[in-house]
């Protein structure tokens, strides 16, 4: 078959797909009113945690958006945290939904709201996407890699390259919900391993909740190693410290 031809079967069926999801009655993922196509009704959409004035490279709350003085003394190796929501409720509903109860559909929903807090901020320079890798044993347990299904949509609507190979979790780490704040970092130390050459790139990483950043801080230390000269942790949901 031609290429021409080729395409052309793929947009059809592109469209015949779409048209498919928006014939179908879809009921809002939180408040199960009818909702036009999108998985969260806009009234429900208004009402979701919105990050404040926060630092722009941990994403925690600051003062008019200042960098944080912990940044300021001791900068991660990610350059810059673009996140969507506050990690609670209902966001936390619908991530745990999306994670725990395969509800992948939700994959492009996150996507979109990344892409959304994203367009805001110009600083977002990264050309190159990446998931955060779950451990073999974590995927397997779960069946995807709930990281990898929002790349895969980010990537789609950005047109931006996405690396699926030579980077991966070699060490399953102990649930870091687990260990206190402090011990974390520890954790998770070696924990990535990376093949991919990505000298001069700048790198998005995609995740789905960013807690203490401890993974999301030794994934961008391992991918600068391999020359990355700039890392963007993208997550849908940025949880709060204790008291914060
Ligand atoms: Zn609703
Ligand atoms: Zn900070």
């Amino acid at each position: 078959m031609s290429n021409f031809l080729a395409n052309a079967f793929d947009s059809v069926r592109h469209k015949a797909l779409e048209a498919a999801r928006l014939a179908l009655p879809q009921r809002c993922e939180l408040c199960a009113a009818p909702s036009t196509g999108d998985l969260v009704c806009a009234e429900c959409a208004r009402d979701l945690p919105q990050p404040g004035p926060a630092c722009p490279v941990c994403a925690l709350p600051t003062p008019s958006g200042m960098t944080c003085g912990r940044c300021l003394a001791h900068p991660p190796p990610f350059n810059a945290t673009i996140t969507a929501f506050v990690y609670a409720f209902p966001v936390d509903r619908l991530i745990h939904a999306f994670k725990y109860q395969g509800r992948l559909a939700l994959a492009e929903w996150c996507a979109r709201a990344l892409l959304a807090a994203r367009a805001g901020r110009s600083a977002s320079v990264a050309t190159r996407i990446v998931a955060l890798p779950l451990s073999t044993e974590r995927q397997r347990e779960r069946g995807y890699n709930q990281a990898a299904e929002i790349a895969r949509v980010v990537a789609s609507e950005t047109g931006m390259n996405m690396i699926n190979r030579g980077i991966r979790r070699v060490r399953a780490s102990p649930p870091q919900a687990a260990l206190p704040w402090s011990e974390r970092a520890k954790n998770v130390r070696g924990a990535f391993e990376c093949d991919v050459d990505l000298s001069g790139l700048a790198v998005a990483v995609i995740d789905d909740v960013m807690t203490t950043g401890a993974s999301l801080a030794e994934f961008a230390k391992t991918l600068k190693g391999r020359g990355a000269t700039r890392v963007e942790n993208w997550v849908v949901a940025r949880t709060l410290p204790p008291g914060g």
